[in-house]
């Protein structure tokens, strides 16, 4: 059984076919432009692979309410074009198929659930850090929608000591995004957070926001893992120096093994490495045929 999926990100957009072992079978990329050059590239893609659902994990803020006329748009989005589009019935439009629909990280968080690393568990919470902070919630065995959907990456975080960087969010100047996004790690620095050497004091920053943040989620949803994804991740350094943020952050109060004993375990890199996203997406379309 072939399964259609699209990872739709604010730069990029990733289509696919799998099957329902989370296999990706074929792929293509191309840059997010207008929505209809974009989507068309799409529906040009999966016109003859024969896929019988179709999985969206999407950029946003996204509508997730079912009962909403406008459930499937996107909504407030300043990228040109976007804002108000009606993602899933333009893809319904051209494929007569369940369509799965879900935010970017829930998608990654869904998939790690089925393939990766937080496999046969009924909760985790999955960060992307990359252009942007997003934050996807699976809690006691379902993806968490609630009011709008969780965005996690906008909390505010305690200041570090030497940093006065301003923060770059439009909405919060120095949310966790506006401090921790790779674009502020960039204009803190005046490079890439790809040309900074590993022991550079930027990552120490970049620690204790993403720690502080983390530890909060921990005391708010108490998940059994946190799964730390997207490109400035790629930076492995990060992760002890994250987990020892956390641990001070949280002090020895949550007392469960896995925080106390075996942090290594805990907050971890995505099984599905980059492909978390699109192999989310595919479970969010084999979701949506078992549900039809
Ligand atoms: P997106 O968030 O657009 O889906 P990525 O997750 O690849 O894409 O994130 C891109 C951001 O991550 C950029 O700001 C980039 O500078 C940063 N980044 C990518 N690779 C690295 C790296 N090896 N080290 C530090 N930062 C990185
Ligand atoms: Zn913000």
């Amino acid at each position: 059984m072939i399964i259609g999926a699209i990872e739709a990100g604010g730069t990029k957009f990733i289509c696919g076919v799998g099957n329902e072992e989370g296999e990706i079978l074929d792929r293509i990329s191309f840059p997010t432009e207008t929505p209809e050059e974009t989507i068309q590239q799409a529906v040009a893609y999966f016109k003859d692979t024969g896929a019988m659902a179709i999985g969206i994990g999407s950029f946003g803020p996204l509508n997730m309410d079912l009962s909403s006329p406008l459930y499937g748009h996107v909504t407030t989005t300043p990228k040109r074009g976007w804002a108000g589009f009606d993602f899933v019935g333009y893809v319904k439009r051209h494929f007569p198929v369940p369509v799965g629909f879900d935010t970017d990280v829930n998608a990654a968080a869904f998939g790690e659930v089925k393939w990766g690393a937080a496999q046969g568990l009924d909760s985790c919470v999955y960060y992307t850090i990359g252009t942007g902070v997003g934050v996807g919630v699976y809690a006691e065995g379902k993806l968490v929608h609630g009011l709008v959907h969780p965005e996690g990456g906008h909390v505010l975080t305690r200041r570090h000591p030497g940093d006065d960087f301003e923060g770059l969010c439009p909405y919060h100047g120095d949310c966790l995004e506006g401090l921790a996004a790779g674009p502020a790690i960039e204009k803190r620095w005046g490079v890439k957070g790809s040309a900074l050497p590993a022991d550079h004091s930027a990552w120490e920053i970049e620690a204790y926001y993403l720690g502080q943040a983390i530890a909060g989620v921990i005391l708010l949803l108490s998940p059994k893992r946190v799964i730390l994804g997207g490109g400035v991740m790629h930076q492995e350094q990060l992760f002890p120096l994250i987990r020892r943020e956390v641990r001070q952050a949280l002090n020895g109060y949550v007392s469960a093994p896995e925080i106390l004993e075996s942090m290594d375990a805990y907050i971890v890199p995505p099984g599905l490495g980059d492909n978390a996203g699109l192999c989310g997406a595919l479970a969010l379309g084999i979701k949506a045929l078992q549900e039809a």
